[in-house]
C-alpha cells in the first residue's frame, strides 16, 4: 500500500514536471541564468543551486544556464561578490539571487521564469501607474528563506518591479541560510524582510501595491487606497479569505452551481501554511501545513477564481453587495467572510520594537536563523508545543515558557515534549523583552511569587493563540460576540442579509477540519438562500 502510494506520488511529480515543461516551452523571451560558483566542494548551497538549475535548465528551449567562477570578469561587471549567486538575464534586468532556490524558494524561481520568459511584469494597473512615476533608482534587497511560505510573494513583488522598470529597479533576493553574515549586517532576524537602498520598507509579505508604495517612499506603508476602479466582476458568491474555510467554501459553492470568486490579501492557506506539522487532519497521519494547504489550494483552483494578493478595502452591503479591492470591484449576490485570525501579541515591553529582530511569530519562517542558538517559546497550547518541537528538531536550543503549571496542548504533543527533554519554565511570564538592536534577554516573572529574573536569549518566539480578524465585518456593522468573533446563526448567516461567516473568525474549536466543515456548511447555506432568499421570506 505504502509502495503504491509512493508510486502515485512519483507519477504525479513526473506529470507536474511535464506540465511545467509544456508551459515553459511557450516562453517568448530567452532567459539566461548565470550561476557563479565558489568552486569549494564544501559549499552546500553551490551544490543545491547546481542541482536545481540542472532540473530547470533542461525544461525549456529558451532557458539557458551557464556556470561561472567567481573570478570570471563578468562577476565584477555585474557586481557579484559571493557564491552561489545567480544572475538573471543581465542584458535586460538587474536581478540577482544570493543562495540556492530550494524549498519555498523553488516556487519563486518557477514564477520568476514565467515573468522573465514572457517579458511581462504582471503588475496590476495600480502598481504600474505608481511605478511609472518613480523618479530615481531603487536597489531592493529581500531576505528570504527556503522554509518561509510568505517569502515567494514578497520576492515576486520585487521581481515584477525590476521587470517593469529595469532602468530604475535592481533586486537582490538574499537567502538567509546561505548568507547569515548579510542577514546579521541588516539585522534581518525574520523573513521576508525588504530594504530599498538599505532603508527598511517591509517586514513580512506585503500586497504588491503596498510593496511598490513602500519601495518608492523608502519606508514601510501599511494602507493602500486605490485611485482607479479597475475591472468589475459580477459573481454569485465572493469569499474573503483563503484559509481552509474559504477554500472549502469555494469548492462546495462552485460545485453547487454558484459563480464563485475568492480574494486573499496574503498567503493562501492562512495559519495552516506556517504550521510545521499537522497530525490530526483525517487522511494524513503527518503532513506539513504548507503541503496540506497546497493540496487544498490546487483543489479550490479547479473550481473558483482565486485573486491572491488583493486586499479588500471597502464593502457596501446591499443587493448586490459591492466589494472594492485594491485592484477591482466585485458585485456579489452573497459574501462569505472567512477572514480567520491573526497572531495574538504578548503585549510585553520590547515586543514590538524587537519584532523581526529576534521576536518572531513564525517558527517555520524564522527558525533556521536560530540554529544552534537559544530561544524562548512562549505559550502552552498546541501551537507553542508543535513549534517548540519543530525548533528543537532543527537544532535550536529551545525552552518553553508557560504561565501556568499545566499545558493546554494535547497529551500526544506534551509527551513528545517530555520525550525530547525540552526544558519548560513553569508558571513563567515573559514580562519584558530586552536588547539594543536585537533580542538579548527576557525578563521572566514567576506568576506565583511575582519575582523576576533575567534570562539571556537570542530570540523569543510567541505562540499564545489568535485574535479573530473582524475589522472588515465590524466596519460594515456585522454584529460581533462579546469575545469579538463574528456572531452568526446555525446557518452561518450574520445579521446583514447576504453576508455569512465561516472558520476562525466565528470562533469555536479552531481546527483545520472544523474550519473546512464550517466553510462547507456556509457554502450550502448560501446556495439554499440564493435559490430561496430567507430575507425575502421573512418579509412576507
Ligand atoms: P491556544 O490553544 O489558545 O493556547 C494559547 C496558549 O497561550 C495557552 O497555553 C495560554 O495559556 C497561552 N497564553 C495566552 N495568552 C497569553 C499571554 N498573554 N501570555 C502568556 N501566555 C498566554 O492557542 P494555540 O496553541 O495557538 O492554538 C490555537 C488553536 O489552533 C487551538 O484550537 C489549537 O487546538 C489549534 N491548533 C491545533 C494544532 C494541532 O492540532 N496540531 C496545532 C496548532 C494549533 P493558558 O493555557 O494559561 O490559557
Amino acid at each position: 500500500m505504502a509502495e503504491s502510494n509512493q508510486e502515485g506520488a512519483r507519477m504525479s511529480e513526473d506529470e507536474m514536471m511535464t506540465h511545467l515543461k509544456n508551459a515553459l516551452d511557450r516562453m517568448t523571451e530567452t532567459v539566461r541564468i548565470y550561476h557563479f560558483k565558489a568552486g569549494d566542494p564544501g559549499n552546500m548551497f553551490d551544490g543545491l543551486a547546481e542541482k536545481t538549475l540542472a532540473t530547470f535548465g533542461g525544461l525549456a528551449k529558451k532557458l539557458s544556464v551557464e556556470t561561472l567562477a567567481l573570478d570570471d570578469p563578468r562577476a565584477a561587471e555585474w557586481g557579484v561578490e559571493r557564491a552561489p549567486t545567480l544572475v538573471f538575464s543581465p542584458d535586460r534586468y538587474r536581478i540577482k539571487w544570493l543562495g540556492a532556490p530550494v524549498g519555498e524558494e523553488g516556487r519563486t524561481l518557477v514564477e520568476m521564469l514565467f515573468i522573465l520568459g514572457f517579458g511581462q511584469s504582471g503588475l496590476s494597473d495600480q502598481s504600474t501607474k505608481m511605478l511609472e512615476k518613480l523618479d530615481g533608482e531603487r536597489a531592493v534587497k529581500v531576505f528570504v528563506s527556503p522554509t518561509c511560505p510568505y517569502c515567494p510573494q514578497q520576492a515576486i513583488n520585487a521581481v515584477r518591479a525590476a521587470v517593469a522598470r529595469p532602468d530604475a529597479v535592481s533586486v537582490e533576493l538574499i537567502d538567509i541560510q546561505a548568507n547569515p553574515d548579510l542577514a546579521d549586517r541588516y539585522e534581518a532576524q525574520s523573513v521576508p524582510m525588504s530594504f530599498a537602498d538599505d532603508a527598511l520598507i517591509g517586514m513580512g509579505a506585503q500586497s504588491e501595491e503596498i510593496f511598490i508604495q513602500s519601495m518608492i517612499a523608502f519606508e514601510e506603508k501599511r494602507v493602500f487606497i486605490p485611485d482607479i476602479e479597475g475591472e468589475r466582476i459580477e459573481t454569485d458568491l465572493l469569499i474573503v479569505g483563503g484559509g481552509p474555510a474559504g477554500l472549502t467554501a469555494a469548492i462546495y459553492a462552485k460545485r453547487a452551481g454558484l459563480e464563485t470568486a475568492l480574494v486573499e490579501k496574503g498567503m493562501l492557506g492562512g495559519q495552516v501554511a506556517t504550521t510545521p506539522v499537522v497530525e490530526n487532519y483525517p487522511g494524513f497521519t503527518s503532513v506539513g501545513g504548507k503541503a496540506l494547504v497546497d493540496i487544498m489550494v490546487t483543489h479550490a483552483m479547479e473550481y473558483a477564481r482565486i485573486f491572491q494578493g488583493e486586499e479588500v478595502v471597502a464593502i457596501k452591503p446591499g443587493t448586490p453587495i459591492e466589494v472594492t479591492t485594491s485592484r477591482r470591484v466585485f458585485t456579489a449576490k452573497s459574501l462569505l467572510l472567512a477572514t480567520g485570525a491573526t497572531h495574538r501579541r504578548l503585549g510585553a515591553p520590547g515586543e514590538e520594537r524587537l519584532s523581526g529582530r529576534g521576536v518572531s511569530y513564525c517558527a517555520t519562517c524564522d527558525g533556521p536563523l536560530f540554529k544552534g542558538r537559544r530561544v524562548i517559546m512562549v505559550g502552552g497550547g498546541n501551537s507553542a508545543v508543535t513549534e517548540a518541537l519543530y525548533l528543537f528538531h532543527m537544532g535550536v536550543d529551545v525552552t518553553l515558557a508557560h504561565r501556568r503549571d499545566t499545558l493546554r496542548a494535547q497529551e500526544y504533543l506534551v509527551k513528545s515534549l517530555t520525550d525530547n527533554a525540552i526544558p519548560v519554565l513553569w508558571n513563567s511570564r515573559v514580562s519584558e523583552i530586552r536588547g539594543k538592536e536585537r533580542v538579548e534577554s527576557a525578563l521572566i516573572e514567576d506568576t506565583r511569587t511575582g519575582k523576576t529574573r533575567t534570562m539571556a536569549t537570542d530570540g523569543v518566539f510567541i505562540a499564545i493563540g489568535y485574535s479573530p480578524t473582524t475589522d472588515l465585518a465590524e466596519k460594515i456593522g456585522v454584529t460581533l460576540t462579546p469575545e469579538g468573533y463574528i456572531q452568526r446563526d446555525a446557518r452561518h448567516r450574520t445579521n446583514i442579509p447576504g453576508i455569512y461567516s465561516a472558520g476562525d473568525a466565528e470562533g469555536g474549536y479552531k481546527q483545520i477540519v472544523t474550519a473546512a466543515g464550517q466553510g462547507a456548511e456556509a457554502a450550502m447555506s448560501i446556495f439554499e438562500d440564493l435559490i430561496n432568499p430567507y430575507w425575502k421570506r421573512a418579509r412576507k
